[in-house]
């Protein structure tokens, strides 16, 4: 996911649409054909400010040129979190959804984690020796 494209994301729990990014991972990335075209409008996420007061020309060289490849979206109204991995952003109502298989996604970055995400994630335990016990099953 390039940076500009954060603000066309909704959560689809709640339907906020002021979202906080954490990103684990980023890599330069082509830019598009006319970037004017795909400016940030609303909200620039990467300068964390109003779109308008974010120059054209800084906006096409970061925002559009980065990519996360990895990293969590975390809606601040509702509490849930939903990740990043390949580039790809995946946000899925709750009946869908099934944190166990971010596990190990989870694990390579707890330490990058804000306090409060990690604390509110439903997902199996994050400390190594609870997720080994888990993974036993006696
Ligand atoms: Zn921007
Ligand atoms: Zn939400």
């Amino acid at each position: 996911m390039r940076w500009f494209h954060a603000e066309l994301l909704a959560c689809p729990a709640c339907g906020n649409t002021r979202l906080i990014i954490y990103p684990f991972k980023e890599k330069e990335a082509e830019l598009p054909g006319s970037p004017e075209k795909v400016k940030c409008r609303r909200w620039c996420y990467l300068y964390d400010r109003q779109a308008s007061s974010v120059p054209l020309k800084s906006c096409v060289s970061t925002c559009m040129s980065r990519e996360i490849e990895e990293g969590i979206i975390v809606c601040p109204v509702c509490g849930r979190w939903y990740p990043i991995t390949e580039g790809i952003v995946v946000m899925l109502d709750d009946k869908y959804r099934d944190d166990r298989k971010y596990l190990d996604f989870i694990k390579k970055y707890k330490e990058r984690l804000p306090e409060w995400v990690a604390r509110h994630m439903k997902i199996p335990p994050l400390t190594s020796g609870e997720a080994e016990t888990q993974s036993q099953q006696k």
